[in-house]
């Protein structure tokens, strides 16, 4: 499992006036165009180039890798509900099995039974344990997921995501983010 990030794009990571990445799930990336534009606004300042540049007669100027806002924005303590978080919470393995093959949702309460599709009812099952579980309540299949589903804090997610680092990171990043490979196991 890797995030999706394509270098030929020259992404913008964007930190924080603290220098942390505004998010991590998903990086917080903005295309140069939108780097160069904050730039001008003078929101951002920058923190590190890449070699590539764009041109003009008058001007030139290297394509920011790194900028860091001028305005500190409160973090959100707890991520997202969205599809991706999920899978990172449970790190990409079937709640029932363990398998990472396959994967989709599962409720632990049924919808058909009132369950909703929140934090603390949705929860990473692979297809064949979905259709096994069905409708039925985990007690009346005798199928209990291997951990409950909870809401996550941020930091919750950033431990997991350690294991599950984008495909690409350029390296002026490497010194704000901790999907550095050396620290891994
Ligand atoms: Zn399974």
């Amino acid at each position: 499992m890797t995030i999706a990030v394509s270098p030929d794009a020259h992404p913008t990571l964007v930190l924080n006036a603290d220098y942390r990445p505004l998010s991590y799930y998903p990086l917080s990336l903005w295309s140069w165009q939108d780097a160069i534009k904050a730039v001008f606004l003078d929101r951002v300042n920058i923190v590190s180039e890449y070699e590539a540049a764009v041109r003009s007669p008058s001007f030139e100027m290297k394509l920011p890798s790194v900028v860091s806002l001028k305005t500190y924005i409160k973090p959100a303590r707890h991520p997202a509900f969205t599809r991706f978080n999920v899978f990172l919470r449970d790190r990409f393995e079937c709640q029932y099995c363990g398998t990472r093959e396959d994967l989709t949702f599962d409720h632990l309460i049924p919808r058909s039974k009132g369950g909703l599709t929140l934090w603390d009812n949705v929860i990473t099952a692979c297809s064949p344990c979905n259709l096994r579980k069905a409708n039925k309540s985990c007690r009346e299949i005798d199928m209990w997921p291997r951990q409950m589903p909870f809401r996550p804090t941020v930091q919750d997610l950033h431990n997991n995501g350690r294991l599950f680092p984008p495909n690409y990171l350029h390296e002026s990043w490497l010194d704000f983010l901790y999907w550095d490979t050396e620290l891994e196991p």
